[in-house]
C-alpha cells in the first residue's frame, strides 16, 4: 500500500484514462462544478484499437452533450441506412428520426476523442497526458484515496481525490489496483481485422453474418470508410488483407466486388479477441467507466455507445456522492443501472461473437440485439439533463437529509 502525502494536489475526481469512458465523464463532473483531473499516460488525439461505429445511444449522448455539432462539423458523414446480410436475406433499415437524432456518425477515434478531452478542458477540468497511473492510495480503512505513477519522463506523480474513476480500458490498472472482482466472464472472443479504404460505394452501415465469417462498412470522415472482418482467433490469426478479402466474399459477394473496385488500405489493424467481461465496478473511493469496467466483443459495435451512457450513469451518481449522498447508495445504484441496461446485451454480443451460429440462427439473433438496443435508448432518452452548478447547489440546499461530503483536500 502506498502513503498519501499531504502535499499532493487534490481533487473531488481523479479520472485516468481520457478517451470515450475518461473524457466524458471528466466533461459531465467539471461542467456540473467539480474539480477534476483526468490523466492519461499516452497522447492527445491519436487513434486507438478501435472501429467506431457508434449506435443511436451514443449519439443521442452526444447530442444531449451538445458535442453532436463538432462531430459533424469534423466532416463524420451521417449513416441513414444500416443494411444486413445474412443467410440469403439483405435487410435494409433506415435509420428514422427519434429523440433528436436523424442520423447515426462513426467519428474516428483521432476524431470523437480529443472533441471529448476538449469539453472536458473547456467545461473546467484540468487534464494531462503522459501520466501512466501505476497504483492506488488508499486510507488506513481500505478506501481509495488517490492515485500514483510517473509523468513520462519519469517523475513521480501522485493525485488525491475524493473519488478515483478508472476509465483506463479492458487491460485497466484501476480495477486490478482496486480490486475489482470480475461478476461475469464471456465464453467466446472473436478476431476482428480491418482498415479504411477510399472509394468504396456505400451507402451506410453495413453488417454481413455468415458461420464464423462477419464482415462489415462504417463510412467515416476523410471520404474513406473502415471496412472489417470478424472471426474466430484461428481464422483471422494475425489479419490483413488476404484473411479480410476471404471473409468479406464468403460473407457477401455484393461488398466483395465493390471492395474491388476500391483503393484499400496500405496497413490493416486486428485485434486477436478477448471475452468479454462485467466487473464488479465501485468500491470505498472508486469506480470503473467504460471498458475497464464492462467490455464485450467489437462485432456488435456498442463499446463506445455504453461508454458515453456510463460515463454519465457514472457522474450522476459521483455528484451525488460529493453533493453528500451515501457513496455506497449512488455507487451501487450506478452499477445496478448499468447492469440493467448492459446483460442482455453482453449475452447476446457473445453469442454472436462466439461464431457458433447457424444461417437460420442469426436472424433470431439480430432481433435480441436490437431489442436490446431499444431499452437502452428509451432509458437515455429519459434523463434529465444534468443540472449546472448553481442548481446543484440549489437542490443540495433544499434536500436538509443529505450531509455534506467528505472533503479530501481539508
Ligand atoms: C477492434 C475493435 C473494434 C471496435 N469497434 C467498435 C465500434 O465499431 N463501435 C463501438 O462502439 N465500439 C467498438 N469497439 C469498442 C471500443 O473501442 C471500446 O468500447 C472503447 O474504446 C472503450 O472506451 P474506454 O474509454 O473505456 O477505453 P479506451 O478507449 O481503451 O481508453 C482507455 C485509455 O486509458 C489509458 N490508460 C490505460 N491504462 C492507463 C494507466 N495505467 N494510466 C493512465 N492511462 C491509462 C489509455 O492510454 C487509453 O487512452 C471496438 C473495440 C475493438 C478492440
Amino acid at each position: 500500500m502506498l502513503i498519501r502525502r499531504p502535499a499532493d494536489p487534490c481533487y473531488d475526481v481523479v479520472v485516468v484514462g481520457a478517451r470515450a469512458a475518461g473524457a466524458a465523464t471528466a466533461h459531465l463532473l467539471a461542467r456540473s462544478g467539480l474539480r477534476v483531473l483526468l490523466v492519461d499516460r499516452g497522447r492527445y488525439g491519436t487513434d486507438t484499437l478501435s472501429t467506431h461505429a457508434l449506435m443511436r445511444g451514443g449519439v443521442l449522448q452526444l447530442s444531449r452533450w451538445g458535442l453532436l455539432n463538432k462531430i459533424i462539423a469534423a466532416g463524420t458523414p451521417p449513416v441513414r441506412r444500416a443494411t444486413f446480410r445474412y443467410a440469403d436475406a439483405v435487410v435494409p433499415v433506415t435509420i428514422k428520426p427519434s429523440h433528436g437524432v436523424d442520423a447515426l456518425y462513426a467519428p474516428r477515434r483521432t476524431v470523437l476523442d480529443p472533441i471529448l478531452v476538449d469539453a472536458a478542458a473547456a467545461a473546467g477540468a484540468e487534464v494531462r497526458f503522459g501520466i501512466a497511473v501505476a497504483d492506488v492510495d488508499r486510507d488506513r480503512h481500505g478506501a481509495v484515496t488517490g492515485v500514483a505513477g510517473r509523468t513520462r519522463d519519469g517523475q513521480a506523480f501522485r493525485a488525491r481525490a475524493r473519488i478515483v474513476v478508472g476509465a483506463d480500458g479492458i487491460r485497466s490498472t484501476i480495477a486490478e489496483r482496486a480490486g475489482a472482482p470480475f461478476e461475469r466472464v464471456g465464453t467466446s472472443a472473436a478476431a476482428v481485422t480491418y482498415g479504411y479504404w477510399s472509394g468504396l460505394q456505400t451507402d451506410g452501415y453495413e453488417w454481413n453474418f455468415r458461420p464464423d465469417a462477419a464482415s462489415g462498412v462504417i463510412p467515416t470522415n476523410n471520404g474513406q470508410a473502415c471496412v472489417f472482418a470478424s472471426a474466430s482467433p484461428r481464422r483471422i490469426s494475425r489479419g490483413g488483407l488476404a484473411p479480410l478479402t476471404q471473409i468479406v466474399t464468403e460473407s457477401s459477394a455484393d461488398l466483395a466486388g465493390r471492395l474491388a473496385a476500391a483503393v484499400p488500405p496500405r496497413a490493416l489493424r486486428t485485434f486477436t479477441g478477448q471475452p468479454g467481461h462485467m466487473r464488479r465496478s465501485w468500491g470505498p473511493g472508486w469506480a470503473l467507466a467504460g471498458d475497464a469496467g464492462y467490455f464485450k466483443d467489437p462485432l456488435t459495435a456498442h463499446g463506445l455507445t455504453d461508454a458515453l451512457r456510463d460515463a454519465e450513469l457514472l457522474a450522476r451518481g459521483i455528484i451525488a456522492v460529493i453533493d453528500g449522498a451515501d457513496e455506497r447508495d449512488a455507487l451501487a445504484r450506478y452499477q445496478m443501472t448499468r447492469d440493467a441496461l448492459s446483460t442482455a446485451l453482453f449475452d447476446v454480443t457473445g453469442m454472436i461473437a462466439g461464431h457458433r451460429w447457424t444461417d437460420a440462427e442469426i436472424p433470431s439473433l439480430l432481433l435480441q440485439l436490437n431489442a436490446a438496443m431499444a431499452g437502452e435508448v428509451q432509458a437515455l432518452a429519459a434523463l434529465p439533463p444534468l443540472p449546472p452548478p448553481p442548481d446543484r447547489h440549489q437542490l443540495f440546499k433544499e434536500n436538509r437529509d443529505v450531509q455534506p461530503a467528505r472533503i479530501p483536500c481539508a
